[in-house]
C-alpha cells in the first residue's frame, strides 16, 4: 500500500519539505511505496523576505510572486484547498472544499523531537506524516551539517 505524506502548507517550509522528500525518497516514490501531497491556501508562493526591499523600491511586490506549482517538485501533487480540521486520531485532514486527506501516520518523530537526530529517525521511518515548519527547520538543520561535513 502507498504510504501518503500530507504537506499542509505551501509555504518556506512546506516547499523545502517537499521537494526535499522528493530527493530522498525517488526509489519510493519511482515504485509507488510512497505519494506526497501538498495543501496549499494560494496558488502563488510569497519569498517573505523581499517584502523587507519593497518600501525602498528594491524590487516590485509582483516579483516575490511565484506559481506554487512551479517550485515544486513533478512528483508532488498539489491541490489549493486549505486545510480545515486535522483529525489526529483519525488521521485525515478535512479541507474547506469538503475532502478528506489521509496520511499513513498520526505523528512524526520530528514533531515531538527536534534537530538532526529527529530528522534520521524520520527518514528512517520513510511513513507519512502531516508536515509542520519543524519538519523544514530539520531538514534545513541536516542539510546544512552534511554541507558542512563534505
Ligand atoms: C519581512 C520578512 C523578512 C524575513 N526575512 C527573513 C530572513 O532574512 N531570513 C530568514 O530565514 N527568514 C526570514 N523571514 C522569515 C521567513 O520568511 C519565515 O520564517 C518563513 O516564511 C516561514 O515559513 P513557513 O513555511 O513556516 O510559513 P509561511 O512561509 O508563512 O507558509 C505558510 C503557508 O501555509 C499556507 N496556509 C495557511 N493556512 C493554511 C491552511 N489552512 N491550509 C493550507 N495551507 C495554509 C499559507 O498560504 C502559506 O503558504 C522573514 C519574514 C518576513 C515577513
Amino acid at each position: 500500500m502507498t504510504k501518503k505524506v500530507l504537506i499542509v502548507g505551501g509555504g518556506l517550509a512546506g516547499t523545502i519539505v517537499a521537494n526535499g522528500l522528493c530527493r530522498q525518497l525517488g526509489e519510493e516514490l519511482r515504485g509507488n511505496e510512497v505519494s506526497i501531497t501538498m495543501l496549499g491556501a494560494t496558488e502563488t508562493h510569497m519569498y517573505q523576505p523581499g517584502l523587507l526591499y519593497v518600501p525602498f523600491g528594491r524590487i516590485r511586490e509582483k516579483e516575490l510572486f511565484r506559481d506554487q506549482r512551479k517550485i515544486l517538485d513533478r512528483r508532488v501533487t498539489f491541490h489549493v484547498d486549505p486545510a480545515k480540521n486535522i483529525d489526529v486520531d483519525k488521521q485525515d485532514v478535512a479541507t474547506e472544499s469538503g475532502k478528506s486527506f489521509g496520511y499513513a501516520i498520526s505523528s512524526s518523530p520530528p514533531a515531538r523531537a527536534s534537530g538532526p537526530t529527529a530528522c534520521r529517525a524520520w527518514r528512517r521511518a520513510r511513513t507519512g506524516s502531516t508536515i509542520s515548519t519543524a519538519h523544514a527547520r530539520c531538514a534545513t538543520r541536516s542539510r546544512n551539517s552534511r554541507a558542512a561535513r563534505s
